[in-house]
């Protein structure tokens, strides 16, 4: 069973395993086995689940939101999000104006089947509207109840430090931060963590398995396992940049640390990012029922110092940071 992390500075626990529904629901598998993936997670107790209006074009919200149908609201955690479009775009269907928050929020509260989400997530920063009205806009999606809290993915050191100072000033707070994290892209470790530490705000990070690099199934030089996200014609192109003989050889090397915690590499990949204390929940995808009730396995497992260690020694310089 996961256990339940806080998620920054906030009463809302959520479980540290969170099941995530990108390039899947609505995409890559058909919805019997979106709700068969769903079903396991639940089974496994993972009660908080990620997705975004933009996943497969609202149509993951939905297969989701069906999925949960019937599931008690008050035994869950729904995340979503809003910044890109949707469908066809007019002026306004994109970033992160009044307009296009507003709007967006009620067609997800639709498609999900609930009067409010608990986390409402910025997808990325809005260079082009003034915070200020982004987070006045966010207020008024609390105040009216549509949301619960309110979250940023892919934001800066500095530009979290902004939104968390502004959010407090308008009687909310700024609880969480989704950016991407593996043991292969450690971006946020120099400056994102630090800065959240500080403001008590919590990573939900994504792609923990490097997109299924780090499970060990891709092999330098041999063709990619049927089914596998590789074999997908959009998720080829977003795993693309894990994809190299030198990744794939690197990643090879982490299987004996994987046999001495009697993990699979699956598992020792989620468990990796839940040894930073930042971090709330990994969101981690899964095509198959199964691969849900393996990777749950990953929680509570501590992975000794002299591991961690090994575990960098194998990677080099592959490590993106
Ligand atoms: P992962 O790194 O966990 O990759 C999941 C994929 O890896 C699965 O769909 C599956 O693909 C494969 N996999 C999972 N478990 C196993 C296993 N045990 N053995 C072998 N292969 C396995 O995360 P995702 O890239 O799916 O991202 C997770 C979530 O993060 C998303 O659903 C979304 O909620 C969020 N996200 C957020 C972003 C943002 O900008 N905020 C961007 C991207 C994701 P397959 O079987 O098809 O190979």
């Amino acid at each position: 069973m996961p256990n339940y992390r806080y998620l920054g500075n906030s009463g809302l626990k959520i479980s540290e395993i969170t099941y995530g529904n990108w390039l899947t629901h609505g995409s890559q598998v058909e919805n019997d086995v979106a709700t068969a993936c769903v079903r396991a997670a639940l089974d496994a107790g993972i009660t908080s689940f990620d997705t975004a209006d933009v996943y497969a074009n609202t149509k993951a919200e939905q297969v989701l939101g069906d999925a949960l149908k019937g599931e008690r609201r008050e035994s869950l955690e729904i995340f979503t999000k809003v910044y890109w479009p949707t469908g066809p775009a007019g002026p306004n269907d994109s970033g992160l104006s009044r307009k296009h928050i507003m709007e967006s929020i009620n067609g997800s509260l639709t498609r999900l089947g609930t009067d409010y989400v608990d986390l409402y997530q910025a997808h990325r920063f809005d260079t082009e509207t003034p915070l200020e009205e982004t987070m006045q806009a966010f207020a008024d999606v609390v105040r009216q109840g549509k949301a619960l809290y309110i979250g940023v993915s892919e934001w800066t050191a500095d530009q979290i430090r902004q939104g968390h100072a502004l959010a407090k000033q308008l009687g909310f707070q700024l609880i969480s931060s989704q950016p991407q994290y593996s043991m292969l892209w450690r971006v946020i470790e120099d400056e994102v963590v630090p800065a959240s530490e500080e403001l008590g705000v919590s990573q939900i990070v994504w792609s923990p398995m490097a997109q299924g690099v780090l499970s060990g199934k891709y092999l330098p030089g041999q063709p990619v396992p049927e089914g596998s996200r590789a074999t997908d014609p959009t998720g080829a192109r977003m795993i693309g940049r894990f994809m190299t003989d030198e990744v794939l050889t690197a990643v090879q090397k982490l299987k004996p640390v994987a046999d001495e915690l009697e993990l699979t590499m699956a598992q020792l990949s989620v468990a990796w990012v839940l040894q930073n204390d930042n971090v709330a929940a990994a969101l981690v995808g899964a095509s198959r029922p199964e691969q849900v009730a393996e990777n749950v396995k990953a929680a509570g497992v501590v992975i000794p110092v002299h591991l961690m260690k090994q575990i960098d020694d194998a990677l080099g310089d592959v490590v993106v940071r």
